[in-house]
């Protein structure tokens, strides 16, 4: 019977079907945080129907391995979920696109090698070219191998990689110690990369033009292992954010090339999907840090944070810190309050804590609101997920290119846990590693406060000359408790 009519076949499709459907309603869902969670339902249920439909449809080979597989990776997945903290997520999403990465090549390498058993099987070695077209390897299927070998392993390593700079980590070559957070480059780099490149494209090639072994496949494998792992090590850590949106989107095209090698509607519209929307995010993420997509691709940026003033020539001798009661005297005759969160928010967890002050302010008649940077914190949205939790209204949070003509209003801004996002050296050091990338241009408001522990750089390394500036005072305490005291500073006036 032809498979396409075949009834199993039908139902399947429309279930993958439905499933597409709500992958895509999913993600519309994503795109707002009053939906989110729904969105997030519906990925969910559309996955467990793609997992059921493809299950159901036949052609498993052994239950026990599935069952196996499931059981792990759920508890995996459960106690994941969890136990790693809101500030551990970044490094979390960066091993998932590697895992995904890797499942697409396995399952595509796993299918060429079935295919090759059975070529074997049914051709003569001398004919073995001519059978293996017979068999089922056309060269739209060997491509999709390829791509799927070659993206796939990329997206393993260049994510394990992002991983390792995330959680900062240290690597140790040739006796020297390195931060891997910073830009690593090896001497030659370029040349080694391009040689890599070329070698990789070259094995795709080798792949495609002979179907009688899969060993051109597996090397194919390791060579965009590590090329994954090349172009990653150089890539500055305060471009990572670019980066893991530009891998998310590997891990979808790697997906999508695996659903064509075994013939899996869901897999194709769902890798397409991941593909698409990681690529809008680069793009977000590319002009919210102002680099190119060619410039991520070929990771030509990311200068070390060791280049430029060192902190003692910015700070000493300017810095004035400052107190809880002070600070609520300057709120007590503020009428725009800007509340500006980065990382050390999420770090302390303070975001109930500051809604608490929010709320106690704006009950005394002060315009209290957020200014959020794109990549404030360790992951896109980071800012907006942890204040959401806390109930803080969305119609509070203002993006920064909207408040940012507006901030010379502000009477009293509070920076908490914020750094790279409200350092001025973007704008005005083309040197500096995070040259070029909009800020939040706090330093416009009439009294900037800001809270963090003590004058220790963020995530890109380097000092900030606004924590030196006259209008600046530093309150050096923990961000959570130093909104506590706040609160009780202002409710004492
Ligand atoms: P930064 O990393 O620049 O600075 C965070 C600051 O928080 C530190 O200077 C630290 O200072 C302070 N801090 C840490 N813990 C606490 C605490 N418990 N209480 C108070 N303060 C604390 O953060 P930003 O949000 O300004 O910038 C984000 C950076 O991360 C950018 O460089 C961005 O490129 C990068 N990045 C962003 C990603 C994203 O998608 N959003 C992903 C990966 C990287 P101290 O130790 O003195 O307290």
């Amino acid at each position: 019977m032809d498979p396409s009519t075949d009834t199993t076949t039908i139902i399947q499709n429309v279930a993958y079907l439905v499933a597409s459907v709500l992958f895509i309603r999913g993600l519309k869902g994503l795109t707002h945080p009053r939906t989110a969670v729904r969105g997030n339902l519906m990925g969910s249920l559309a996955m467990l129907i793609a997992i059921v439909a493809t299950l159901w449809g036949g052609g498993v080979v052994s239950w026990t391995w599935i069952v196996v597989g499931l059981a792990l990776g759920s508890v995996v997945g459960l106690v994941m979920a969890l136990k790693v903290p809101m500030t551990g997520m970044p490094q979390m999403v960066a091993i998932f696109n590697g895992l995904g990465g890797a499942a697409s090549f396995l399952v595509a390498g796993a299918e060429l090698t079935i295919v090759m058993a059975a070529v074997h099987v049914t051709g003569e070695a001398a004919e073995a070219s001519e059978s293996a077209t017979h068999v089922g390897l056309s060269t739209q299927l060997l491509v999709a191998t390829a791509l799927s070998g070659l993206i796939g392993a990329v997206t393993l390593t260049g994510s394990l990689i992002a991983f390792a700079k995330l959680a900062e980590m240290k690597i140790t070559i040739g006796g020297k110690k390195y931060w891997m957070s910073s830009s690593i480059c090896l001497p030659g780099r370029h040349a080694i990369n391009l040689f890599t490149a070329l070698a990789a494209v070259g094995l795709c090639a080798a792949v495609v033009m002979n179907p009688t072994t899969a060993m051109w496949y597996w090397l194919l494998v390791i060579v965009a292992a590590a090329l994954g792992v090349l172009i990653t090590l150089s890539i500055g850590g305060a471009d990572m954010p670019v980066v893991i949106a530009l891998l998310n989107s590997y891990s979808g095209l790697a997906a999508c090339a695996t659903g064509f090698v075994i013939n899996n509607n869901v897999l194709i519209v769902a890798g397409s999907l991941v593909g698409a929307s990681g690529l809008i995010l680069t793009g977000i993420m590319c002009k919210a840090m102002n680099r190119s997509l060619a410039n991520v691709m070929f990771a030509t940026m990311g200068a070390s944070s060791s280049d430029g003033p060192s902190a003692d020539d910015v700070y000493e001798g300017k810095v004035k810190s400052t107190s809880a009661d002070e600070i609520a005297m300057l709120l007590e005759d503020a009428q725009r309050v800007m509340i500006v969160p980065g990382y050390g928010m999420a770090v302390s967890q303070a975001q109930h804590t500051v809604r608490d002050l929010a709320n106690v302010l704006e009950a005394r008649g002060t315009t209290v609101e957020f200014a959020i940077h794109p990549v404030a914190g360790r992951m896109p949205g980071h800012m907006n997920v942890l204040l959401a939790e806390a109930d803080v209204p969305y119609d509070k949070l203002l993006e920064m290119d909207a408040v940012n003509p507006t901030l010379d209003t502000v009477d009293v801004a509070l920076v908490i846990g914020a750094n790279d996002v409200v350092n001025p050296v973007a704008l005005t050091d083309p040197d500096s590693p995070i040259a070029g990338m909009p800020i939040i241009e706090i330093n416009k408001s009439r009294t900037v406060v800001v809270i963090k522990r003590s004058l220790s750089p963020g995530f890109a390394g380097i000092p900030n000359p606004l924590f030196a500036e006259d209008k600046t005072l530093m309150f050096f305490n923990d961000g959570k408790k130093a909104f506590m005291e706040l609160i009780a500073a202002v409710k004492e006036l």
